[in-house]
């Protein structure tokens, strides 16, 4: 079977992409934009196997022969790889120079788990030099490939001086070579580059998708994944972070704060927050708030729509919150409102315990109206 079978939730960009390799009318430049997390890069990858896999037609790509093990590693003679960096301080060759264990700890993130994010310490773009040394490696003749492949990641992240270099390359394309392009910031690109290249639409990923992903692919249980798909709401790489968050106890410490806010036991919150103050940062209050927001949106939906409820595997600890069903669904909208409110204020800088503190005080409000 084609190793295409693995994504899910893009029939329409494979089909296209299915039909160009049908037909053999594959096109010098895709553009694969959509949100992220959703596969474009993985697609982009199968793609260049499907043009070079040494198998039948019908099962390229077949992820185990030569040409196909060799791209799925990254390291195929006649692959181009380019992605923002830091600073190379790369040559012509492709010699790196500076933060080379940065560069190949990104590289072996795609390799391994490409579905994580990996954080540069740094502000990163497609630098000139990348650039350079595409051009240097395209000017030279294709090693043993029957299209060379050129993936561009993120390529909104060119400067407009790195994207004209690299508009000239689009211009007057090498012959047998195939440029691939993805972004997730469509208006960001040049128009000039965004002409000359067939744009393919990648959508959100659906929550079923998500889930399924999660629970077959990287075995979390039920309740975790069902809640992650549903915060990461098409986002595949969200939602893996939120069911780490969650096996890191999160979404326990979400119901106990609650459970808090029920009883009035401000000291004792002060206390808990304190106490896990090493462990509360940005990224995990955020992922903190949204498993708040569910919790509160289950509550409100406990009797009216049980089916809508995300943590189906606490249905015990759902209904001592919501006590005798005395929570209106007016104060939980306000709510969950505010909660919008801390989180974009979270992507700023922000006192998280005061934010913490407020939101406390928005949960005792959602019992004091009662
Ligand atoms: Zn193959």
């Amino acid at each position: 079977m084609s190793m295409f079978k693995n994504i899910l939730g893009q029939d329409h960009a494979l089909q296209i992409l299915h039909s160009a390799i049908e037909h053999d009318r594959v096109s010098q430049a895709y553009l694969f934009h959509g949100p992220e997390g959703v596969g474009k890069f993985t697609t982009a990858l199968y793609f260049g196997m499907a043009l070079n896999c040494l198998a039948k037609s019908e099962f390229r790509p077949c992820g185990v022969c030569n040409s196909c093990r060799r791209l799925l590693n990254l390291d195929h003679p006649d692959f181009i790889y380019l992605f923002p960096t830091l600073n190379l301080r790369m040559t012509d060759e492709g010699e790196i120079r500076d933060n080379l264990d940065s560069y190949e700890a990104y590289i072996q993130n795609k390799k391994d788990t490409p579905w994580l994010q990996y954080h540069f310490n740094r502000a990163t773009e497609i630098r000139r030099e990348s650039v350079a040394f595409l051009i240097k490696r395209l000017s030279l003749s294709i090693f043993d490939a029957n299209y060379r492949i050129c993936l561009i990641e993120n390529a909104d992240m060119m400067n407009i001086q790195t994207s004209n270099a690299f508009l000239k390359i689009l211009e007057e394309p090498p012959a047998k070579t195939v440029m691939l392009l993805t972004t997730s910031r469509l208006s960001s690109l040049l128009p000039t580059i965004l002409s000359r290249c067939q744009p393919i639409y990648f959508r959100p990923l659906s929550q079923s998708v998500t889930e399924s992903l999660l629970r077959n692919k990287l075995e979390y249980d039920e309740p975790t994944a069902r809640a992650a798909a549903r915060i990461g709401s098409g986002n595949f790489k969200t939602a893996v972070q939120v069911a780490e968050g969650s096996s890191q106890g999160l979404r326990d410490l979400a119901f106990q704060i609650m459970e808090l806010a029920m009883g009035d036991k401000e000291l004792d919150f002060v206390n808990l927050i304190d106490s896990l103050k090493d462990q509360l940062n940005a990224e995990s209050v955020k992922n903190l708030l949204s498993y708040m927001g569910f919790l509160v949106n289950d509550i409100a939906v406990l009797r009216s729509n049980p089916e809508e409820i995300t943590n189906i595997d606490k249905l015990d600890e759902l209904k001592k919150l919501a006590r005798d069903d005395d929570i209106f669904i007016e104060d939980v909208l306000k709510f969950l409102g505010l909660l919008e409110d801390f989180q974009r204020k979270i992507a700023g800088k922000v006192n998280l315990r005061l934010l913490m503190m407020n939101c406390f005080y928005a949960l005792k409000d959602l019992y004091r109206s009662a």
